[in-house]
């Protein structure tokens, strides 16, 4: 049972045009009154946008005070592009790290694709972990990883992930409690005893299930399927029925005594606030 241990921190993505940084900062400001223990900055896998991750990570970690988690990716970088981004992070005094494969975007060529020095994750962990002191955060799956022929052959590379040095994980988003608990199980009974942070990302309209769930191939529960169908056609409706399942979700996670809740916020500070605000921890 939960002995109210559990870590609450979020997720935000760094702005695409540099105009949009004012706005970037105000949702931080307001993310930060809900003191998460971390916030995570994702990373373009194209490699490009670097700059704006670390950008927002030091503002994170620098004038708000709160440990900022910078996303990095293999795909798109070869061992000189992270050098650069290491350098950054360290003039930045960021030290936490969530190292990742990750995927191919739709505008990148196979011969970019495969020039990557680093092909999977746990490279990218050996690696950094011999250059800087990081604290190297990695990705897991509680449904498995889209590409792992099995979830034996997924649990396994897991492992070699936080052998190389990953001292704690986060999950994809799931929606479905009773996988991510079989997962846990199935995590401590292969070794693999790191802190587990679970990523919740709220669905607050029925376009999020056409697009995020499918493509990350989450499965949905019954009980959500219902609201969709019920609500789906009002968004009003469905984003309050979306945000009170994340928060009966979370809480569920919580009271099973979860390490760690990562909020998937998108960027949206009411919707995490309405969220954080109604958790018993
Ligand atoms: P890996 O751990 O390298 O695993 C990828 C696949 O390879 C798995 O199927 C695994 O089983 C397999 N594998 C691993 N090692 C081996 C081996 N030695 N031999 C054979 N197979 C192996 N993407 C972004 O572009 N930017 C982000 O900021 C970002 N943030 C994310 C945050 C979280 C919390 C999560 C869960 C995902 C994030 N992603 C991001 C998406 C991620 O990049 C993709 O899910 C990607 O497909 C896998 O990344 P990974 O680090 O888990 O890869």
């Amino acid at each position: 049972m939960n002995d109210n241990k559990t870590i609450l921190s979020m997720e935000v993505f760094p702005p695409k045009k540099e105009d949009e940084f004012a706005n970037a900062f105000a949702t931080l400001d307001q993310l930060a009154d809900l003191h998460p223990a971390f916030i995570s900055v994702t990373y373009g896998a194209g490699g490009s946008r670097s700059k704006k991750t670390v950008e927002i990570a030091d503002y994170i970690q620098n004038k708000l005070g709160i440990t900022a988690l910078a996303h990095m990716t293999c795909v798109g970088n070869k061992v000189s592009d992270i050098d650069a981004v290491c350098e950054q992070l360290a003039a930045a005094n960021i030290t936490h790290v969530l190292a990742l494969r990750g995927d191919r975007p739709a505008d990148m060529t196979d011969e970019q694709y495969e020039s990557r020095d680093f092909v999977y994750a746990s490279e990218l962990i050996t690696y950094l972990k011999g250059k800087n002191d990081f604290t190297l955060y990695g990705a897991c799956y509680p449904e498995k990883h889209f590409e792992a022929m099995s979830t034996r052959a997924d649990l396994i590379h897991l492992k070699e992930k936080v052998k190389a040095g990953a001292s704690e994980l986060i999950t994809q988003l799931f929606m479905d409690n009773d996988a991510f608990y079989e997962f846990r199980e199935k995590c401590l009974s292969n070794g693999i005893t790191v802190p587990i942070h679970a990523g919740i990302m709220p669905i607050t309209s029925a376009k999020q299930v056409a697009t995020t769930i499918s493509l990350s191939a989450t499965s949905i529960p019954k009980s959500f399927s219902d609201l969709v169908a019920r609500y789906g056609e009002s968004p009003e409706d469905m984003r309050k029925a979306g945000i009170d399942f994340a928060i009966r979700q979370i809480q569920d996670l919580i009271d099973g005594g979860v390490d760690g809740v990562h909020i998937y916020s998108m960027n949206k500070p009411k919707m995490t606030a309405e969220i954080v605000s109604a958790l018993r921890f």
